[in-house]
């Protein structure tokens, strides 16, 4: 089949949700994709800070087809061990007491929300809001959407379930005025994604912790992009001295298997009982063994350091090139390896030139150039993009 007749055939046959780029991507290797007419792509997204280990890391992928041979699947009906590791190594991890795996972020926020919920009413039954920020994203299920604080995501998708309400990320004051007693949860991302790469001030977080814990509210953060080492640390919450009552995790847990995750503490998660949340596919054998290839091998000194001076210089060189565009770039922001570099104007042309140049980046909230790289990525790769950008700025 050729490239123009797989366009047609997903121009026909497939759900038209996505506004895709035209190339067929075949195989990748390190930190670059190959297409199907063997054209090489320097990966600056890598699947949307899912492929933290990049492409073809020899231990993630022994460690899937290992599992593969001996048992995808069984049903949480029953034990495994690569599950019952995965566990334990997130616990430890998070600090928190329990974990429950599912199959995506939208998921793991849900099942958030859920056990909220559920805690929140066994204190008192009208104690059910949510509050999210503006700008925020959590997911595209019906509870997960209507968390996320951008309209343009919810028109059309009514009735929305009730109890949710929004602030502005980085308003102290106007989280102050609207929690209260009747507030079930603050849910935020420790660092904004998709609405734009948008970190914490200093001491925000820390503030709603408490604010949370002065109204007997959880804190939910949601580390879906901003974690797994993304920021430097392994929870970017670690940066912020704060700690959630649950955290959810997707996008990089296993390297590129689908998986989400949530934590939480024994007190919150003593109110659910079995059969009052579940999952199918949730934590299988083969998702869980190489969630703990990336367990093993991500929260380490060495890595994670890496991941800090890289993103250190990344930032540099994008501040570098602010001051060469100042008509072009307005704004640098992030943390490790999610940066973001805002424009004046949109940005779907600039990540349409540098492909033809042979690199993959993203642009998010129309004009942020987002750079969720493999933590893999070395010095050259960052000098690599940046070339072809400042080459692509230069026309401009
Ligand atoms: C991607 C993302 C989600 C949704 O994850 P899916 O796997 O697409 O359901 C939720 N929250 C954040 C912060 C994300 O970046």
């Amino acid at each position: 089949m050729t490239k123009d007749e797989i366009f047609d055939r997903d121009g026909k046959d497939y759900l038209p949700v996505f506004n895709r780029y035209k190339i067929v991507l075949e195989r990748g290797e390190g930190v670059y994709l190959y297409d199907s007419e063997g054209r090489k792509y320097l990966d600056f997204l890598a699947g949307i800070a899912v492929n933290v280990l990049g492409y073809g890391y020899k231990p993630l992928t022994d460690a899937v087809s290992d599992q593969a041979k001996k048992l995808i699947h069984c049903s949480n009906l029953y034990y495994t061990k690569a599950q019952a590791d995965a566990a334990e190594k997130l616990t430890k991890l998070s600090g928190l007491d329990r974990a429950f795996f599912c199959n995506s972020g939208a998921e793991a926020n849900e099942g958030a929300i859920k056990i909220a919920r559920k805690y929140a009413h066994s204190i008192d039954e009208n104690k059910s809001e949510i509050i999210t920020a503006w700008d925020s994203f959590h997911g595209r299920t019906i509870a997960t959407l209507t968390a996320t604080g951008q309209p343009h995501y919810q028109e059309g998708f009514g009735p929305l379930p009730a109890g949710f309400s929004y602030v502005k990320y980085n308003d102290i004051d106007e989280l102050g005025e609207k929690i209260s007693d009747k507030t079930a949860a603050v849910m935020l991302e420790t660092i904004q994604g998709e609405g734009g790469v948008h970190p914490p001030k200093d001491g925000y977080l820390k503030k709603v912790r408490d604010l949370c814990d002065k109204h007997g509210a959880l804190l939910i953060l949601d580390e879906i992009q901003s974690g797994i080492g993304r920021s430097g640390k392994f929870f970017a919450y670690e940066k912020y001295g704060v700690s959630p009552d649950i955290v959810t995790l997707a996008k990089g847990l296993a390297g590129g298997v689908p998986i989400g995750a949530f934590a939480t503490t024994e007190k919150v998660a003593t109110v659910l009982k079995p059969g009052d949340h579940g999952t199918t596919f949730g934590g299988n054998p083969l998702a869980c063994a190489a969630a703990n290839v990336v367990l093993d091998t991500v929260p380490t000194k060495e890595f994670l350091g890496r991941v800090e001076k890289i993103g250190e210089y990344f930032k540099k060189k994008l501040f570098k090139l602010k001051e060469k565009y100042p008509d072009i770039i307005k704004d640098v922001r992030g943390e490790g390896l999610m940066l973001g570099a805002e424009l004046t104007f949109p940005g779907r042309e600039i990540v349409d030139e540098v492909l033809k140049k042979g690199a993959i980046i993203n642009v998010t909230s129309g004009n942020v150039l987002r750079f969720i790289p493999p933590l893999i990525i070395e010095m050259q790769h960052v000098d690599e993009v940046m070339e072809l950008i400042d080459e692509v700025f230069a026309k401009k």
